[in-house]
């Protein structure tokens, strides 16, 4: 008989037991969908000969249908176990939420809000007005704006001061973050002529002095982020540049990028500018991003001098640019956890990952050990090993903290396989692999990542 006679037809399969057991927990849309494309793709191989007899069996095919569910039902965007031990890793979302914020994120997200309501006065009321006395308290500044990222805060800030005028900028700024914000671009989206002064190593003030025009209408500097250049250097501090530009009406302003409000003792490198000091120096406005090193959402957060700052809540761009209700309620959530500096150390996740020391990681590595070789294969070797993790985001590229990583090889598989078959579990397990071995860096894996970790390693 012709194998392709053979092939099961849907009616017959939805009434396997197997499908009626999909049938209850998939839409009947898309578990009818899933037969038509396996039984799709089972022609195909049928003519090609690739199949036997038995691959068409009813209990093989149902098994293909459940698996193609399985693994086109998943979310695209979904949880994954972040073990690189780059704490702000973009491509893994940055900064994970304070779990404090848990129910306050619930209630903004499932039901109605004062997002743009006036309780007081029983009348519209504006989205920002919720987060700015907050930034204000904190950082010393008269006002503040939160935008969709800090890329847009630039934006802004360039279009509605400098459209049609000058900016200057030290040669050595001209950063380029992540690929796609490069500053040049942004001063030529924002409408303003770029005037670069001084060199890539050196910019001294006598270069924005004599730079200064009647066209000139900011004095930017930009926080190098994601680079330090080492050796014969000079830079002008933001006082320095606060005097010069206040002493020509001309304002100043500072993109500082990871929006750095803490002191960070004791650990080497660690030497992020605080937007506080910026405000107290003189810089008219500050630019950061929500997600960096403030640990919050993905937001752009404009601060500074009211005069300045003011004018930008009435520019049309700012709509375009807005912030929905979902990143106000964390962002408000994460800066009420500043007011106490202990709380943010603690309930801050990105905060607390970042300080934890060799020591703590070390004893935190010895407890998942314990617990980890009680439950998965003993084909699987484990062990506890000292490394390095980066801040990551374009944040402190030269920070180095010492940390300790769970080394697992496996009697039956690479490393690379190892890395690979992690990866493609429902919760995905992200490592990266040095010297041969599969490592999970302990500082960026949290407590209840465990769980999804065991699973992992079980089903390899
Ligand atoms: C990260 C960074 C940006 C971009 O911020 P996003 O929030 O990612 O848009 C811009 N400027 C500097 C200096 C940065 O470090």
């Amino acid at each position: 008989m012709d194998l392709i006679q053979s092939i099961p037809k849907v009616d017959k399969l939805l009434a396997e037991p197997a499908c009626r057991r999909l049938l209850a927990v998939h839409p009947r849309p898309v578990v009818l969908a899933a037969i038509r494309q396996t039984l799709d793709e089972l022609r195909t191989a049928t003519r090609a000969g690739e199949l036997l007899a038995a691959d068409l069996e009813p209990a093989a095919v149902t098994a293909g249908i459940e698996r193609r569910l399985a693994t086109g039902e998943a979310f695209s965007l979904r949880r994954v176990v972040n073990g690189t031990g780059v704490v702000l890793h973009t491509n893994l979302g940055r900064s994970p939420l304070a779990p404090k914020l848990r129910a306050h994120l619930n209630d903004i997200a499932f039901g109605y809000s004062t997002l743009e309501y006036d309780v007081a006065a029983g009348e519209r009321g504006t989205r920002y007005a919720h987060v700015e006395q907050l930034i204000c308290q904190l950082t010393g500044a008269e006002a503040a704006l939160v935008v969709n990222n800090n890329a847009a805060a630039v934006l802004l800030v360039v279009s509605a001061l400098a459209a049609g005028r000058e900016v200057v900028v030290s040669r050595g700024q001209l950063v380029e973050i992540g690929g796609s914000f490069r500053i040049p671009d942004v001063m030529r989206q924002g409408g303003a002529l770029l005037r670069e002064v001084g060199t890539t190593n050196r910019t001294h003030l006598r270069d924005y002095r004599d730079a200064i025009t009647d066209q000139t209408a900011m004095l930017l500097k930009v926080h190098c982020s994601n680079f330090a250049v080492v050796g014969f250097t000079a830079e002008v501090t933001v006082a320095e540049l606060a005097k010069v530009g206040h002493e020509r009406g001309i304002p100043v302003v500072a993109d500082i990028g990871s929006g750095n409000l803490m002191e960070w003792q004791g650990i080497p490198g660690m030497t992020e500018p605080k937007v506080q000091e910026y405000l107290a120096a003189g810089a008219d406005l500050v630019t950061f991003s929500g997600d960096k090193l403030l640990g919050g959402p993905q937001a752009g957060i404009i601060a500074g001098r009211a005069a300045v700052v003011n004018p930008l809540k009435k520019h049309p761009l700012l709509r375009a640019l807005r912030v929905d209700k979902l990143t106000l309620a964390a962002l408000e959530g994460t800066l009420r956890l500043y007011r106490d500096e202990r709380q943010a150390w603690t309930e801050i996740p990105t905060l607390r990952m970042l300080r934890l020391t060799a020591d703590e990681l070390k004893k935190k590595g010895q407890t998942v050990l314990r617990n980890l070789r009680k439950q998965v294969p003993s084909s699987l070797a484990l062990e506890l090993i000292p490394g390095v993790s980066q801040v990551g985001g374009g944040a402190l590229p030269l920070a180095e903290l010492p940390t300790w990583l769970l080394a697992i090889r496996s009697a039956e598989c690479s490393a690379q396989e190892l890395e690979k078959g992690l990866r493609q579990q429902p919760v995905p397990v992200i490592g990266r692999i040095a010297k041969g071995d599969f490592l999970l860096d302990l500082r960026t894996v949290a407590d209840n990542d465990w769980p999804a970790v065991i699973e992992g390693l079980r089903a390899m």
